[in-house]
């Protein structure tokens, strides 16, 4: 029970006290707001994450002083407009680990980028017989991609099991992937369990077999240091939205030579080097794969959100979210009939928390918490084969970001015990 819980511990008794979170969330207009009569708490970051004021302001200033078409104008503002879209991809590409610009593409989040690789490189490359390895705790848009090309290439998906624990279950590795294994796609953190996966290890094993290997990093990059050089993948994929940036952005980073002879995405402007009646000739990467005016504000505004990240460093975000989710697994455990998914030792995993109470439906859990002000998620996650395979229909999730900190999982705590009671548990 959590009858010990403490709402006010002192800063200098808390091991979170070297990570200023009240100036951090100062800095979210949002977390300011009430819900249903309370202050906001907010952990729902693994669906999308609040935005800080610098994010916020970027939009607005783009468009009160910067805003034209990129690429094509020859006045200031469309040469400041591409400046700046092309500043924002630059950084992008530093803050994976320093790879060319033109590695970077952005799309309008994960799912487009997996999208993009399957529709290009999977269609050229794939082929009947063809092995297609995923793992059985796929967000639905690392799934559902490769399911279709498999089923329309006559290929075949594999996948590695997952052990009790929530670990990728790598007992038969070399068997899964194997000499048919054309490609790997592997999450590089659970969306559900909050496993941080073995990349570096499973792209090697890739590799040996001559497959590429792409890895989900949208539950990653915002929460750890990412060095995609290091990884050694050959695909990256993340979303502006979960890392403190705008919505309707997303990352497809890809080893140049692979984009270079990927065909691509999308036709129209913007993506051509010479048109004529009867033949056409594509731009140079990372402008033959972003046909079409782009999502120009909120790449410029991401900017912002990835210089906020860096100043805080991502190393800092990591240990301070490692610290709260012990913290939370800690008191949420303590709380009768509340059961956790997934790995319980905090350096294997990250702040994404699934629960369930064993009396009750995790919509009636969210309904709940959302009644004291603390947001959750809870349903399937878009992630309904690893459902069954955990045997639930649905879980709760709690998932934690750089603004969150004890008080709100004692919010949150709080509140779960208190339903207890209120449904006479
Ligand atoms: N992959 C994982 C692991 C996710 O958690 C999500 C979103 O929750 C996605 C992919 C899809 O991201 P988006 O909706 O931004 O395309």
């Amino acid at each position: 029970m959590t009858s010990n819980i403490t709402r006010n511990r002192t800063a200098a008794a808390s091991p979170l006290s070297r990570f200023d979170i009240e100036k951090i969330k100062a800095d979210f207009p949002i977390l300011n707001e009430t819900v249903n009569g309370n202050r906001l708490v907010y952990l729902d970051n693994a669906a999308t994450s609040q935005k800080p004021r610098v994010v916020i302001n970027a939009i607005i200033e783009y468009y009160r002083k910067t805003n034209a078409n990129i690429h094509r104008g020859l006045h200031k503002l469309a040469e400041d407009a591409t400046r700046a879209y092309e500043a924002t991809r630059a950084h992008t590409a530093s803050f994976i680990g320093g790879v060319a610009s033109e590695e970077i593409i952005f799309t309008r989040g994960t799912t487009e980028s997996i999208n993009l690789v399957a529709c290009t490189w999977g269609e050229e490359n794939i082929h009947e017989g063809d092995e297609i390895v995923i793992t059985e705790m796929e967000h639905h848009a690392n799934f559902i991609p490769w399911f279709m090309l498999a089923k329309k290439k006559k290929a075949v998906i594999r996948r590695i099991p997952i052990t009790v624990c929530g670990h990728l279950d790598l007992n038969n590795i070399d068997e899964i992937i194997n000499p048919r294994t054309k490609l790997v796609a592997v999450t590089h953190m659970s969306n559900v369990l909050g496993t941080i996966n073995p990349i570096k290890e499973l792209a090697a094993k890739a590799h040996a077999r001559k497959a590429l290997f792409l890895a989900d990093g949208a539950q990653a990059a915002p929460h750890l240091p990412v060095d995609v050089k290091d990884l050694d993948v050959d695909f990256y994929v993340f979303s502006s939205h979960k890392m403190l940036g705008p919505t309707g952005v997303g990352v497809l980073y890809a080893r140049r030579e692979l984009l270079e002879n990927m065909p691509p995405f999308n036709f129209g402007g913007e993506m051509i080097s010479e048109v004529s009646f009867d033949r056409v000739t594509w731009a140079d990467i990372p402008h033959k794969f972003e046909a079409g005016t782009p999502n120009i504000a909120d790449v410029v505004a991401y900017h912002a959100a990835l210089t906020y990240l860096e100043e805080i460093g991502m190393e800092n975000i990591h240990r301070h979210e490692m610290e709260l989710t012990g913290y939370a697994i800690e008191k949420l455990s303590r709380i009768e009939g509340i059961e956790i998914q997934g790995p319980q030792d905090v350096t294997q995993r990250g702040g994404a928390i699934s629960f369930t109470d064993k009396d009750l439906h995790p919509h009636d859990i969210s309904t709940f918490l959302d009644s004291k002000g603390v947001a959750i998620r809870a349903g399937h996650h878009c992630a309904q084969p690893l459902m069954r395979v955990l045997g639930k229909i649905a879980t709760a999730r709690a998932s934690l970001y750089i603004y969150n900190n004890e008080d709100d999982i004692d919010i949150l705590c709080n509140a779960l015990v208190e339903m207890r009671r209120y449904f006479g548990l």
